[in-house]
């Protein structure tokens, strides 16, 4: 069935199933995944879309575009955040960890990992429970401490074993190449010994690039006839095509060489070398050709030729330093181009929290109250606003100057700003156009806000104005609603019942403030003092 006319519910077993296995096709399953994103976008299923755009950074990756991928996951990141998506943001932070590990940044790498650890619980799947704790120990050994690796190899072969989780021919994989890596080749054979054993006792075929591993430790054992018979294996898997990247024979090649090598087989260690030189040049394959030159100097080195063995070690250290230099190239790259991304997005922040802000006095402006108040009227029954309007302020501007305006309104906006934050830590001050400003006031029902905006008032008609206004007073009038005396569920009627009241304010004479309870009683009676 096509992914367009499957339903949510559908889309969402197919998406697990490539989000819990390991992929031997990352361009097919890229394609696939957005494929899926589109119908669940289509659908309106956000979770969804958000989490075949992770598959997607994922497939991303390992095809080698670590940039697009590292610029990509912040938003699903956010997402996963913004909806406590849990599941979705453990499996963030293990794409996370693998974009950091691969450019080297193994402490970064680690960070991710354990929170992918920390982040899974009774949602997660049994492959995120074993493979996560499986990376976190991959993490460890890449930050140095193969000590606490052990521990977390340990802990997922065991709970692996428990659930019977395929992902455990995976974790063993693993496990053994990092101890074979760091000159453990004893206890490495011994975890290829189990993987083996499992692999048989499960009978799931062991892919090539797991028999590449227990060849290679073989080899470094020397149990060279082993060795050979395993790659033999290995090169027969890999013809099968349905495993893995056809670039990684030549890889397979040179550890068979190696085996042959061991056995004396020079001529058939020359053949299998020769073929992998000539996949290396047929595909450009960088990294495997710097094995090949090395294995090739041991090679003429075990048949005496010195001279020969000396002059391909040259070779080797050539490509090998071209190779390093190259991979250090492509990091700084997309170190760069992350780098710029995390810019862009707080240039991003930055101009958002700008578009936010009345440029004259710096509070909030109307377009944030848009924002944030429908969310507080729908959370909080214990919201009241105000709107402060300046008396007469048109006097101002016409008999002193549109500046001295200006700086009144500065005046009143840092005494607004100043005695919200101190009596109402929660709320804030927004100025809504004009002369008129928004006072928000969380969790305070109508009779204390009031009596606070009455002291409001006051303070700021007893500021020092003389050396701005001389002559003139500066009052403000403000009318106040709350939901706690007239439920409501919609910013504007809140608003509009504000503005009525501060309408009954200047009616009755200004510099007062007016609520819900002094238009029972009477609109002269609002505190005016
Ligand atoms: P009332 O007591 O009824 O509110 O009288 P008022 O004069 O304050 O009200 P009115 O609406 O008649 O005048 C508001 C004035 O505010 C008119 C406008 O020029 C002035 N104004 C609006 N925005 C600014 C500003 O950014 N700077 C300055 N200096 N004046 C402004
Ligand atoms: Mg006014
Ligand atoms: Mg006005």
């Amino acid at each position: 069935m096509n992914e367009r006319d499957m339903d949510a519910e559908t889309l969402s077993a197919v998406l697990l199933s490539i989000e819990d296995q390991r992929s031997w096709d990352a361009r097919a399953e890229l394609v696939r995944t957005r494929e899926i994103e589109r119908a669940a976008i289509a659908l309106g299923d956000e979770l969804l879309a958000a989490r075949a755009r992770l598959c997607q950074i994922n497939m991303q990756m390992r095809c080698g575009d670590v940039a697009a991928a590292a610029e990509q996951i912040w938003h699903v990141h956010q997402w996963a955040m913004e909806h406590d998506a849990r599941r979705l943001l453990a499996r963030t932070h293990l794409v996370w960890s693998a974009i950091h590990l691969h450019l080297g940044d193994a402490e970064q790498g680690l960070e991710h990992a354990v929170l992918a650890v920390e982040l899974l619980d009774d949602d997660a799947t049994e492959h995120m429970q074993v493979w996560h704790r499986t990376k976190l120990a991959d993490a460890l050994y890449f930050a140095g401490d193969m000590d606490a690796a052990r521990v977390r190899y340990t802990q997922a072969e065991e709970l692996a074993l428990r659930l019977g989780s395929p992902a455990l021919l995976c974790m063993l994989n693993n496990y053994a190449y990092v101890e074979s890596s760091i000159g453990n080749q004893a206890l490495a054979e011994e975890v290829c010994g189990r993987l083996q054993h499992l692999a048989a006792e499960w009978d799931i075929p062991l892919e090539p690039a797991f028999l590449d591993t227990i060849g290679s430790i073989q080899v470094s054992n020397e149990h060279y006839a082993a060795a050979a018979e395993t790659m033999r294996l290995c090169l027969e898997r890999h013809a099968e095509g349905r495993w893995d990247d056809a670039n990684d024979m030549a890889q397979y090649l040179v550890t068979l060489a190696q085996a042959q090598r061991g056995l004396g087989q020079f001529a058939a260690a020359q053949a299998s070398l020769d073929e992998a030189r000539r996949q290396c040049v047929e595909r450009d394959l960088g990294e495997s050709v710097v094995r090949v030159h090395q294995e090739q100097a041991e090679l003429h080195a075990a048949g005496g030729d010195f001279e020969a063995a000396f002059a391909a070690h040259k070779t080797f250290f050539e490509a090998y330093r071209q190779q390093q230099s190259l991979q250090r190239e492509a990091r700084s790259r997309t170190r760069q181009a992350m780098f710029e991304t995390a810019e862009a997005r707080q240039e991003a922040e930055r101009f958002r929290e700008q578009a936010r802000r009345d440029p004259l006095t710096g509070l909030h402006n109307r377009r944030y109250v848009d924002e944030r108040l429908p969310a507080l009227i729908r959370t909080d029954p214990q919201l009241t606003v105000a709107l402060v309007d300046l008396d007469h302020f048109k006097q101002v501007n016409d008999q002193l100057s549109h500046d001295v305006g200006d700086q009144v309104l500065v005046r009143v906006a840092q005494v607004l700003a100043r005695e919200v934050a101190a009596a109402c830590p929660e709320g804030f001050a927004a100025r809504m156009g004009g002369e008129e400003f928004l006072v928000v006031l969380p969790d305070t029902a109508v009779p204390r806000a009031h009596a606070l905006l009455d002291d409001l008032r006051r303070t700021i008609r007893n500021q020092h104005w003389a050396p701005i206004t001389r002559h003139l007073p500066v009052t403000v009038s403000i009318g106040v609603a709350g939901l706690t005396d007239a439920p409501q569920d919609a910013q504007v009627p809140l608003l509009s019942t504000a503005d009525g009241h501060l309408y009954a304010a200047k009616h009755g004479g200004r510099d007062r403030v007016v609520s819900t309870a002094d238009l029972h009683d009477c609109v002269g009676h609002a505190s005016a003092a």
